[in-house]
């Protein structure tokens, strides 16, 4: 039945700008999460998106550090603010990160997410940010 097989060939084109046409509809995402790479968190960081409603809609970002590369993480993070316009920003920092090194201090990891607040309030005013700590047991504020 060649007809059957040059019919979708002949829409095909068009299905395809619809598909292109739909995709550049701005779209919104309700949140942006930023962590680190670490393995041994994303379950745990899972499960609190999970809890707070988020899976699926939501940008994420993860770099080694979460916070602590300042010039990488807020390149990243406006380019989801200019594109995806989230209202609000979940940062999670989590204990014994690797790039940290020696200064793992809670204090340290607090100090890099409140720079990043600052930055994405910079950006976008009205956006709530929540700080985050990780540990092997649990999430909690930080
Ligand atoms: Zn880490």
């Amino acid at each position: 039945m060649p007809e059957a097989f040059g019919q979708p060939r002949q829409t095909w084109g068009s299905q395809i700008a619809f598909f292109w046409g739909k995709m550049s509809v701005k779209h919104k995402a309700q949140a942006l999460v930023i962590q680190c790479i670490d393995f041994r968190f994303q379950e745990l960081i899972a499960r609190d998106i999970q809890n707070r409603q988020l899976t699926g809609k939501f940008d994420r970002i993860a770099y080694p550090g979460a916070s602590k590369d300042l010039e990488r993480v807020s390149q990243a993070a406006e380019t989801s603010l200019k594109l995806h316009d989230p209202d609000e920003a979940l940062i999670y920092e989590h204990e014994d990160c690797g790039a940290y090194g020696q200064d793992n201090s809670i204090e340290t990891h607090r100090e890099n997410a409140v720079r990043l607040k600052a930055f994405l309030v910079n950006i976008k005013p009205e956006i709530r940010v929540i700080t985050l700590i990780a540990t092997f047991e649990k999430i909690e504020e930080l």
